[in-house]
C-alpha cells in the first residue's frame, strides 16, 4: 500500500493513518500515489512562515533582471506585430516567418499593447495572496535558479503571475497557450515586451498549426535553451517534446501536470513504460480540486453566460451533466440565482448526492426539450449529441465547462443545413432550417476560460500549488522520485492553504502537545491522513 501524498513516513507513526502509510514503491494511479519527502520545498521557506505574517505587497518584480531569456536576444530582433485583435485573419507567426524569423524569441498578437497588460497583471496580483507570499518568501533563497521551465498552460493575467513568481526564483521559462482562444492578448504582450522580456508565444485564435508551432517554440532546444523542466495544462508540450525531442525530453528533472487530462496522459504513459522522467500530479491535489473545479467554477459559470448572452437566470430551466466538483460548482451558482437545475449523472454515489442537494437527477433525454440552458461537466465526450440539439428549444444555450471540447458534439453541426452566425466573440447562433436557433458558447470548448475571467484568487491557490511542485521536482535528490507520477505531499497542500489564510485574517488553532500526541499527528502536519475527502 502507498502511502499517498508522500509524506515523511516517520511524520505519522502512530497517527490515526497508520493504515494508510506504507512503502515507498511508487504506483500509477492518482488513487494510489505515493510521492517523495515532503520537506524538499515547504521546509525551505516555513522558517520565514512567522516573519512573514499578512501579505505584504512585494516591490514589482523586474523580470528582466531575472530571467535568463532575456539575454537571448529579445528586445531589437523581436518580432513585434502591429495588428490588432480585430487582424485575426493574420497569424502572427506567419508574419514573422514572412519577415525572415522562423524562430523569433516571442511571438505574440500586438506588443503594443504592453501597458495594458501591465496593469491587468498589477490587478491579478492584488487578488493572488498566496503566489505572491511564496515569491516574497523564496525570491531570495532563488529555489528554482537554473531552471528552464517550458510552459504551456493558459495565458492571462493569473498565470502571467505565476510566471513572473517562477522567474523570481530564478527559472528561465518559455510559454506557450494551451488553449486556441483563451490568451489575454494585452497580457501576453506585457510578458514578451522588453520590460519583461520573456518568450511568449501566443495569442487568441491561434489556428491549430499555430498551436503547435508555439509549443514547438519553447520545446525545441537550442544552443542557448536546454529545457529541464515542464509546466503543462493538457499534456501537449509533454507529447510535443516526447515525440519530437526525444533526446532532450530526457534531460528534463520534472513535469507538472495540472489538467484531468494531462494526468490521464502521463499515467497511460507511464503503464506503457515510456514516461522517463517523474511527474507531479497536481490536478488531484486537494488544493486543486476543491479551490479551482468547485470554487472557480461556481463564480464563472454565471459570469461566462451573463457577459456572452445578457441571460437573466431567475426561473430559467438549466441542466448541468456530471454532478462531479466542476458539476457541483456550477449547480451551486445557478440555483442561488433562482435557477430551476436538473442533474444528470453515471455515478450513483454523485447522483444520490445530487439528490440530497436537492437537484432532480434526471435523463438528459428527459429534459433536453425544455430546458433554457445546457451545461456539460463531466470531462468526457460525447455527452450532448446532434440528437439532443434537435430536440432543444429555440434559444437554448449551451456550454461546456468540463473537459476541452468533447463534451459538446460540436463537429455533428458543421453540417449545409445548418447555419453558422457569429453574433459575438465566442457566441454562435446555429440556425436550423426551421428557424430555430441554438446559442453555442465558445465552440464548445471551456466557457469560463473562453468567454470570462477567473477568480484570480482561485488561480492564486492552483499557481502556488504548481509553483511548489515544480520546486519539490527540481530540488529533490535523485533518488526521491523514479520515473512516474506522483500526487503533491500533502505537507504542501497544506502550505498552499495556509499562504493564503492570512488574506483572511484567519487564525489557525495550534494542537497542544497532549492533544497531538491524542491524534497521533505531528504539530505542524499534516494534519490529516491520505483516504481524509475535504
Ligand atoms: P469529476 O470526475 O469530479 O466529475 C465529473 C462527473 O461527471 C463525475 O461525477 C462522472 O460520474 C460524471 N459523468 C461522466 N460521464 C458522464 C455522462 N456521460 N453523463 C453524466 N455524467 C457523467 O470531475 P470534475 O473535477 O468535476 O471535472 C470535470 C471536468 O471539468 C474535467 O474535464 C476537468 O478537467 C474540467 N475542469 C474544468 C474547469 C473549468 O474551469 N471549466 C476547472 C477544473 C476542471
Amino acid at each position: 500500500m502507498s502511502d499517498g501524498h508522500g509524506e515523511p513516513n516517520h511524520q505519522r507513526k502512530d497517527s490515526v493513518a497508520t493504515a494508510n502509510i506504507a512503502s515507498d514503491s511508487p504506483v500509477t494511479d492518482p488513487g494510489q500515489v505515493r510521492g517523495g519527502n515532503a520537506e524538499g520545498a515547504v521546509g525551505k521557506f516555513e522558517g520565514q512562515r512567522g516573519k512573514s505574517g499578512a501579505l505584504k505587497k512585494s516591490a514589482r518584480y523586474r523580470s528582466r533582471s531575472l530571467s535568463a531569456s532575456s539575454a537571448d536576444s529579445y528586445s531589437s530582433t523581436s518580432y513585434t506585430g502591429s495588428s490588432s485583435d480585430e487582424d485575426e485573419g493574420v497569424q502572427p507567426h506567419e508574419k514573422a516567418i514572412a519577415a525572415g524569423q522562423p524562430n523569433p524569441p516571442y511571438c505574440v498578437r500586438n506588443v503594443e499593447q504592453h501597458a495594458f497588460g501591465r496593469r491587468e497583471i498589477e490587478i491579478a496580483e492584488q487578488e493572488m495572496p498566496g503566489i505572491m507570499a511564496l515569491r516574497a518568501r523564496a525570491k531570495d533563497d532563488k529555489p528554482l535558479k537554473d531552471a528552464k521551465i517550458v510552459g504551456c498552460t493558459h495565458i492571462n493575467a493569473q498565470t502571467a503571475v505565476l510566471i513572473e513568481t517562477l522567474a523570481a526564483l530564478g527559472a528561465t521559462v518559455r510559454w506557450a497557450a494551451c488553449n486556441i482562444y483563451s490568451t489575454q492578448n494585452e497580457v501576453a504582450a506585457a510578458l514578451a515586451h522588453a520590460d519583461s522580456g520573456f518568450a511568449i508565444f501566443a495569442w487568441r485564435g491561434e489556428s491549430e498549426e499555430a498551436f503547435w508551432w508555439c509549443i514547438d517554440q519553447c520545446c525545441t532546444p537550442t544552443g542557448t535553451w536546454q529545457p529541464n523542466m515542464i509546466l503543462d495544462d493538457g499534456g501537449d508540450a509533454t507529447h510535443l517534446m516526447l515525440k519530437k525531442h526525444a533526446t532532450a525530453f530526457k534531460q528534463i528533472k520534472g513535469i507538472v501536470e495540472e489538467s484531468v487530462t494531462g494526468v490521464h496522459r502521463l499515467y497511460q504513459l507511464s503503464k506503457a513504460g515510456k514516461l522517463c522522467v517523474p511527474a507531479m500530479n497536481v490536478n488531484d491535489s486537494v488544493t486543486k480540486t476543491k479551490f479551482d473545479n468547485l470554487y472557480s467554477c461556481r463564480e464563472s459559470i454565471i459570469d461566462a453566460l451573463k457577459r456572452s448572452t445578457d441571460l437573466m437566470f431567475g426561473g430559467k430551466q438549466s441542466v448541468v451533466c456530471g454532478y462531479g466538483e466542476v458539476g457541483k460548482g456550477c449547480c451551486q451558482a445557478l440555483k442561488a440565482l433562482g435557477c430551476v437545475v436538473y442533474i444528470t449523472e453515471i455515478d450513483p454515489i454523485c447522483a444520490l448526492q445530487a439528490a440530497m442537494d436537492g437537484f432532480r437527477v434526471v435523463k438528459l433525454n428527459e429534459v433536453i426539450r425544455q430546458v433554457d440552458i445546457v451545461i456539460t461537466a463531466t470531462g468526457n465526450k460525447g455527452v450532448v449529441t446532434r440528437e439532443h440539439m434537435e430536440r432543444m428549444k429555440n434559444g437554448c444555450v449551451v456550454c461546456n465547462m468540463g473537459h476541452s471540447n468533447t463534451e459538446i458534439d460540436v463537429h455533428s453541426l458543421r453540417t449545409p443545413d445548418l447555419l453558422w452566425e457569429r453574433v459575438r466573440s465566442q457566441v454562435d447562433h446555429i440556425i436550423w432550417p426551421s428557424g430555430k436557433r441554438v446559442v453555442l458558447l465558445a465552440e464548445g470548448r471551456l466557457a469560463n476560460l473562453c468567454c470570462s475571467s477567473l477568480p484570480s484568487f482561485v488561480v492564486s491557490v492552483t499557481a502556488a500549488t504548481q509553483a511548489l511542485a515544480l520546486i519539490e521536482l527540481y530540488n529533490a535528490p535523485n533518488h526521491r522520485y523514479k520515473a512516474d507520477v506522483y500526487l503533491l505531499p500533502k505537507k504542501m497542500d497544506e502550505y498552499v492553504a495556509s499562504l493564503h489564510l492570512p488574506t483572511f485574517d484567519a487564525h489557525l488553532t495550534e494542537l497542544t502537545d497532549e492533544q497531538a500526541k491524542y491524534l497521533g499527528l505531528n504539530k505542524v502536519g499534516p494534519f490529516k491522513p491520505n483516504y481524509y475527502r475535504y
